[in-house]
């Protein structure tokens, strides 16, 4: 059983430097250790410090860089925990399946990032567009707001249940052959290439979008979400190296045919 620091926690332009401890707290608590704070309002932080006790080392060696799709750079699956659902409905994960996916993937040499917003105003349509799959805590529809580290702690806690539940499941396998019927079920484990990581998903976006400018089908003054809907549609496909590898040549080759025809 492979351990899960293929699994990184992402905390976006967090104002506080205590919910930077808390959170690292929560992930020491669950076996986490990958952290990665973007644009962190105070960090370092002594506050931090204190409410991180014992989890010290994960602030000590947390990252730190200045945009989100830095973060995501390595990334083969971002999911971003979201208290609301926005404008342009997106594949939604429950907190159960979450914990499922990522381990399932890191177990297949993924990487993995999961995504938490700002205290007062969570993640902004952007940032999410980055994402996957966004997951919600399905928390009182009152007060759904959890405080940024306790909805680490949650969100973390089932990624704890999911490790705990796969390798139970790999040492009871070589007994009764059990747990075969749930590889099937996930294509992405069983893959023949690997998955495209953020940057190379960034890289394709922009050649796609410069392709769509070049052919006239998109005018970038008056966008109408379409490159929000391009990257919906690709997020629901988890691209591998080689698909990856013919969509951009097929981009290319339209560059070469429309640079002959000038
Ligand atoms: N007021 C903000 C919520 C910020 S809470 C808003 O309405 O968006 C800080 C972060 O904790 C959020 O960005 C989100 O990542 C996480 N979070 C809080 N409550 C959550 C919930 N019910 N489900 C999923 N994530 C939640």
């Amino acid at each position: 059983m492979e351990s899960l620091d293929r699994i990184k926690i992402v905390l976006v332009s967090t104002s506080h430097p205590g919910n930077i401890g808390a959170a690292a707290r929560a992930m020491k608590n669950m076996g986490l250790s990958e952290l990665t704070l973007v644009a962190p309002a105070e960090f370092p932080s002594g506050v931090a410090v204190g409410r991180a006790a014992s989890a010290l080392e994960i602030l000590e060696k947390a990252r730190v860089v200045e945009t989100l799709t830095d973060a995501l750079a390595d990334c083969t699956l971002v999911i971003g925990a979201s208290a609301r659902r926005r404008s342009i409905p997106w594949p939604m994960l429950s907190p159960e399946q979450l914990g499922e996916k990522a381990v399932g993937e890191s177990a297949a040499g993924g990487r993995i990032a999961l995504v938490f917003g700002r205290e007062d105003s969570g993640l902004n349509n952007e940032e999410l567009q980055l994402c996957h799959f966004h997951v919600q805590i399905p928390a009182n529809p009152d007060y759904s707001s959890l405080n940024l580290a306790a909805a680490v702690m949650v969100i973390c806690y089932e990624v704890r249940k999911a490790y705990l539940a796969a390798a139970d499941q790999s040492s009871g396998e070589g007994q009764t052959g059990r747990g075969r019927e749930k590889e099937e079920i996930r294509l992405e484990e069983n893959w023949d290439q690997p998955l495209v990581s953020g940057e190379q998903v960034e890289h394709f976006y922009a050649h796609l979008e410069r392709v769509l400018v070049a052919i006239d089908f998109h005018d970038p003054d008056n966008p109408r979400q379409l490159m929000h809907r391009m990257r919906r549609l690709f997020n629901r496909i988890r691209i591998d190296e080689m698909e990856m590898n013919i969509l951009r040549g097929i981009l290319t080759n339209i560059e070469f045919n429309l640079k002959d025809r000038e």
